[in-house]
This record gives C-alpha cells, sequence and structure tokens, in this order.
C-alpha cells in the first residue's frame, strides 16, 4: 500500500504531484509515475524504481497540463518493472487510473474482459480497473467510475482522469485512505495530509 496524488488547477500539475509524491516517500515504495491530461492528449511516464528516476526524467523530457495524478506503488500483483507501474490505461490512452489497495476479484474480471477483447499489458490487479471503466464509459467518466466501484471487491483508493474530461479528477476510496484538499481554483487529491500542506490547509478524508 503506497501512495496516489491527484491535481486539477490552473497550474502545470507536474511538480505539484511529484511534490505530493516525495511526502509519500516515507510510505515506502519500489516504482513510480505520473499522468496528465495536456490539453490534447493524456501523457505518461512510469518507472520502476526510486521517484529520482520519475523525476531526473521529466527533467529532460518535460511535460505538462493542468490536470494530473500520481502514484507510488508497492507492489502486490506483478513485480517491481516498468509496465506493472501505475498509472495504467486504456488501450486507446483516454483514461488513466492510479490504485492503491488490492483488488481481490480482478482475476474474475479480467478473464471477462479478455472475452470482450481487452488486452492486458501488466500483471497487476489494478488494469482491469482501467478497462472495466473503459468498457462502462458512456460519455461520463463519473458514472462509469461508479458503476465499475460496484463491481470490485477489495481495498481500493483511486484516481481517475480521462482526456474527454480536461476539467474532472475522479476519487473514489474503499478501505485504503484518501484525502481531498481544497484550494482556490484547484483542488487536491492525496493518500495522506503531508502530501497537500504546502498547498492548502483545507483537507477533509473521504469516507468509504
Ligand atoms: N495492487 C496494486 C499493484 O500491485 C497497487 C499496489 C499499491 O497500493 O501500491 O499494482
Amino acid at each position: 500500500m503506497c501512495g496516489i496524488v491527484g491535481y486539477i488547477g490552473e497550474k502545470n500539475a507536474v511538480p505539484i504531484l511529484l511534490n505530493g509524491l516525495q511526502k509519500l516517500e516515507y510510505r515506502g515504495y519500489d516504482s513510480s509515475g505520473i499522468a496528465i491530461n495536456n490539453g490534447k492528449e493524456i501523457e505518461y511516464k512510469k518507472f520502476k524504481g526510486r521517484l529520482t528516476i520519475l523525476e531526473n526524467h521529466l527533467k529532460e523530457n518535460p511535460i505538462a497540463g493542468n490536470l494530473g495524478i500520481g502514484h507510488t506503488r508497492w507492489a502486490t500483483h506483478g513485480e517491481p518493472s516498468d509496465e506493472n507501474a501505475h498509472p495504467h490505461l486504456n488501450e486507446e490512452e483516454t483514461i488513466a487510473v492510479v490504485h492503491n489497495g488490492i483488488i481481490e476479484n480482478y482475476i474474475a474480471i479480467k478473464e471477462e474482459l479478455i472475452n470482450k477483447g481487452y488486452k492486458f499489458k501488466s500483471q497487476t490487479d489494478t488494469e482491469v480497473v482501467v478497462h472495466l471503466i473503459d468498457s462502462l464509459y458512456e460519455g461520463d467518466l463519473l458514472t462509469a467510475v461508479f458503476k465499475a466501484v460496484e463491481r470490485l471487491k477489495g481495498a481500493y483508493a483511486l484516481g481517475v482522469i480521462s482526456k474527454d474530461h480536461p476539467g474532472e479528477l475522479v476519487a473514489v476510496r474503499k478501505e485504503s485512505p484518501l484525502v481531498v484538499g481544497l484550494g482556490e481554483e484547484e483542488n487536491f487529491i492525496a493518500s495522506d495530509i503531508p502530501a497537500l500542506l504546502k498547498y492548502t490547509r483545507k483537507v477533509y478524508f473521504l469516507e468509504n
């Protein structure tokens, strides 16, 4: 169980996500990654290893956008690797998901999605979540996420963004922690308060 962060507002999300992930480093992790909506598409970077690997890569290859999610992973399903690192995306790369926790019924959902033609790139339990959202998506991201979590058993804190919804950061939790931070013309999510304190003192814990 490690950390997630998310940002929506008027600033560039990338430094805010990286700062938040640094503040969650104490929770331990084996990989890290971010995804942003840059106004045209979802861009993402994810690597096995220390957060500095992601940070150094982004210094050389900067990306920017006003909406984004980030993750530090503590592998439960699938070895630590670039492919298994979060975020996970649907095939068209229009939806990106970060997840903390364990989806206990992922094998059944995965089989069902493979039968529908979905292709999996990772060994994680998490990847079923993004394909499930994709399979339930009919134009409303929040509705698709609600329908998807009805199917999930286990523990999860999820951050979800979409190419087609530049004004929406969807977050949901069950058993895994998730904090919402309210700012001026900007809002945040994180697994724990230290990731938000630089930006806002208005924080509240989401109920399951
Ligand atoms: N179960 C997921 C995985 O192994 C998430 C692990 C985590 O909470 O970092 O990828």
